[in-house]
């Protein structure tokens, strides 16, 4: 299962109610971070999340309000004490900007791996929980270079003895084969689909911020467990103002949803002119029935599909 907090669910700046964009996973003790805007630091303090665990960041884009908080985040970090390899991935670009912070880091006490700009499906070496993740990114259209992220966080398969049994598999041999080792004994080839059961579905999550709702997205987040989205207008009326920002309405995020025949909708990432996003939640439940508003600090596990 995934642990999920959305730490900031504004838009373009922070506001007395809305911390700018930040989602936090917490997958087996290891936590990922997807966008760091400005305040991002204090809003995981006011949540209660730890720093000490981020190994890797994604960032989408380079606009203030999704990378802003980093400069000040990895600060804290590294005073948290914090030893272990940090991976940032992100557009063309990131590479500069994070350089550009450097001058001010003074040295932080853990490697920092930059991914610029990567294209298709690809894993982190590095913490053991990291090497169950796939992600898988997608190019977006907004007034900058953009990436759409997904997460398919692979589930282990589980072990038989029945069917190690049926295979005269050696009982020295079970532990090394359910690790994914094979082995010849006597001629014989043993190999893990000797011993484990069938293959069981994994849990998808999908990112896009931001962006206009381009055709390429209901494909790449498929059949999501969990669909985050950019929803910067509430009110339908604003269509002409997101066509021109290149960002999306409520309604739009919640069509791509329904194309797209994810689980659930979060919405997020709300214009500071909306007081009360949830004042608008029926133009997306319209569309999308299960289309939620998020808000800062909610929290919730998202558990392997049975
Ligand atoms: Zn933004
Ligand atoms: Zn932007």
């Amino acid at each position: 299962m995934v642990n999920l907090t959305m730490i900031g669910t504004g838009g373009n700046v922070p506001s007395h109610t809305r911390f700018c964009s930040s989602v936090l996973l917490n997958y087996k003790g290891v936590k990922i971070l997807i966008d760091c805007g400005e305040g991002t630091q204090i809003a995981m303090k006011k949540f209660n999340c730890g720093f000490k665990g981020i190994d890797l960041i994604l960032i989408s884009h380079l606009h203030g309000d999704h990378i802003n908080g980093l400069l000040g985040l990895l600060s804290t970090m590294g005073n948290a004490e914090k030893r272990s390899p940090l991976t940032i991935v992100g557009p063309r670009g990131i590479k500069e900007a994070i350089y550009a912070m450097m001058v001010l880091w003074e040295g932080l006490p853990f490697e920092l791996r930059i991914i610029e700009n990567p294209i298709g499906s690809f894993s982190i070496v590095g913490g053991d929980a990291l090497k169950d993740v796939e992600i898988n990114t997608i190019i977006l259209d907004h007034s900058t270079e953009c990436i759409g992220y997904s997460l398919y966080f692979n589930r282990n398969r589980k072990f038989s003895i029945e069917k190690a049994e049926a295979n005269s598999v050696p009982k020295y041999i079970w532990n090394h084969l359910q690790k994914g080792k094979t082995y010849y004994i006597n001629d014989k080839l043993y190999s893990p689909e000797d011993v484990l059961e069938n293959e069981r579905k994994g849990i998808k999550l999908s990112f896009i911020t931001d962006t206009r709702p381009i055709d390429s997205i209901p494909e790449f987040i498929s059949d999501s467990d969990l669909f985050i989205c950019e929803a910067m207008y509430g009110d339908d009326i604003d269509i002409s103002k997101a066509v021109k920002n290149k960002h999306m309405t409520f309604r739009e995020a919640a069509s791509l949803a329904s194309k797209g025949n994810v689980k659930r909708l979060l919405l997020t990432h709300f214009s500071p002119s909306i007081d009360n996003p949830n004042d608008y939640k029926s133009n997306a439940t319209s569309v999308f029935k299960d289309s939620e508003v998020a808000v800062d600090g909610m929290s919730f596990t998202i558990s392997y599909p049975k």
